[in-house]
């Protein structure tokens, strides 16, 4: 069983996501996705907080736009029926929840690290539920789960949490596995988890490879897969350089080190949970514009 990320910026243009669709739709099933929030959707969430801070009537906006931007791609991928009437209903229930919790914050006049965190986890929650509900259009076997159903436990550091492992092991193991057996497609929203306390926590922005490399690691995957929108690491930027070459190959400490360095193409964190499991796990980085491109390779160590 493979773990395959797919990152907000593939998340981008109905046509696009279309694309990634048929893509999950061949190589997803028996398999986990974690995903990330639509393009742009956690900066709208977190710039939400200060304008609802500042001022309750701008909240019905704040949702409205949420809701757009999801309607906008739900009707090009989701054909009008039973599929997307509940796809509708499930937004509306989200979007009531993120409402009820902007206002709740507008009245307490204070964004917390808590409430932020909660804000900000609705962008996974939301694609997930967008993407599995269109595969299940199509015919498909595809469901998600929320890491704080399925116990993706943290520490509780808001904004910057580490999963507990052997604990996030045994919960995904038992919640998990039997979705899979069955050969179904089973999302699990990126960039959060659950304090053993109940809270929301997450992971910091960009977080949601480190929340694939968690799953990967809890799960024993076999690959963890991250999809993106670029062909993968190059030696150099080929907006500046047009000589720059794929590096095909790369050890988790030189990917790593090439995360610090601005070549962010995987998080920098996504190698601690497969460290801390004492995994050898590959990292296969895939162009979601050329899927059958080889991308780059990051292994354990150099080869
Ligand atoms: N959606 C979150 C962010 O934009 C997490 C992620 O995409 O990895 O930071
Ligand atoms: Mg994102």
């Amino acid at each position: 069983m493979k773990v395959i990320k797919i990152g907000g910026g593939s998340l981008k243009g109905k046509g696009n996501i279309q694309d990634i669709l048929a893509l999950v739709a061949e190589r997803g099933p028996g398999h986990i996705i974690v995903i990330s929030a639509l393009s742009g959707i956690t900066d709208m969430l977190i710039d939400g907080m200060t304008e609802a801070l500042r001022d309750d009537a701008a909240i019905p906006s704040i949702i409205s736009r949420l809701k757009n931007k999801h309607i906008l791609v739900a009707r090009h991928i989701i054909p009008t029926g039973k599929f997307y009437q509940k796809y509708t209903r499930d937004l509306n229930d989200h979007l009531d929840q993120l409402e009820r919790l902007y206002y709740g914050l507008n009245f307490t006049k204070e964004i917390t690290p808590k409430i932020a965190d909660v804000i900000s986890s609705f962008g996974e929650r939301l694609s997930a539920d967008l993407i599995a509900s269109a595969l299940r259009s199509l015919g498909l076997q595809a469901t998600y789960r929320m890491p704080h159903k399925i116990g993706l436990i943290t520490d509780g550091k808001f904004g910057d949490a580490t999963a507990n492992l052997p604990i996030t092991a045994r919960n995904l193991q038992k919640n998990l596995l039997p979705l899979l057996k069955k050969g179904m497609i089973v999302f699990v929203p990126g960039f959060f988890g659950v304090s053993e306390r109940g809270d929301i926590t997450t992971f910091g922005r960009g977080g949601s490879d480190y929340s694939a490399a968690v799953v990967a690691a809890a799960m024993d995957a076999e690959l963890l897969e991250v999809w993106k929108d670029v062909p993968g690491y190059m030696s150099a930027d080929p907006k500046f350089i047009p000589e720059a070459q794929l590096i095909p190959f790369l050890s988790y400490d030189e990917a790593a080190e090439l995360s610090y360095f601005g070549a962010k193409i995987v998080h920098p964190r996504t190698i601690e949970p497969l460290r801390k499991r004492k995994m050898k796990l590959n990292i296969a980085v895939k162009d979601t514009l050329n899927p059958d491109a080889p991308g780059s390779l990051i292994t354990y160590r150099s080869p």
